[in-house]
């Protein structure tokens, strides 16, 4: 299989009933965008395909990616996000808009769970379901060096991935754990609009944590 391949048969999934019925009811609600067309689908990844560093968030949002199709596109995430990444030289342009030309550079961008959950809230058994997604997803990145966690839900759902056990690597912002074969395990605040809005998560914090994710991986 390759990334292709992963992208048609992950749009076919309906594993998770209460989401596939939130990523539909939700379209036409929220004024700004009604009448706009939505993804409604399973997000899949975005970014570099030969990446060193995965960025590895929750789930889409509502109005955000499960809108654009693209992870950390169309909401207040992405547009924290992405001006980091360029700055960082990871990203061609600051803004994430659907279907332009934007190109990742040794980053790739995938989340826990592919639909959008209410709330922002999947539950463990969602999060159960789509790791069959995350481990064909990441099986696909062979070049992954770093994988950065962005929020406590997706360092438990890396945790899961590699069968190690959440005790020995507690969430804390700019946690760093060495994985075998020379692979680091990085963690941060979510970039989420709670986060970012309430100072919880700079941009500075941010870079900083990118900065440490680039020299891990070489780049
Ligand atoms: S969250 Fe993952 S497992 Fe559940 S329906 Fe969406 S793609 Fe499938």
């Amino acid at each position: 299989m390759d990334l292709e391949a992963f992208r048609t048969e992950l749009a076919a999934c309906r594993l998770c009933p209460r989401l596939v019925a939130w990523r539909e009811e939700v379209v036409g609600r929220k004024r700004a965008f009604r009448g706009e067309p939505y993804w409604a689908k399973p997000v899949p990844g975005f970014g570099d395909p030969q990446a060193k560093i995965l960025l590895f968030g929750l789930a889409p949002g509502a109005h955000g990616s499960n809108r654009t199709g693209r992870p950390f596109t169309g909401d207040a995430s992405g547009a924290f996000l992405y001006p980091l990444l360029h700055e960082a030289g990871l990203a061609s342009k600051p803004e994430s808009l659907p279907g332009d030309d934007l190109r990742l550079h040794g980053v790739y961008l995938t989340a826990a769970v592919r639909c959008a959950p209410p709330e922002n809230k999947p539950t463990p058994e969602e999060l159960r379901a789509c790791a069959r997604w995350t481990a064909l997803e990441l099986g696909l990145l062979p070049e992954v060096r770093v994988y950065l966690a962005l929020g406590r839900v997706a360092l438990e759902a890396l945790l899961a991935h590699f069968g190690l056990r959440k005790s020995a690597y507690p969430f804390r912002h700019g946690a760093h754990y060495p994985l075998p074969g020379g692979r680091h395990l990085l963690a941060s605040y979510h970039v989420s609009r709670q986060n970012t809005q309430t100072g919880r998560l700079t941009r500075e914090m941010f870079l900083e944590v990118l900065k440490e994710a680039k020299r891990l991986a070489g780049l």
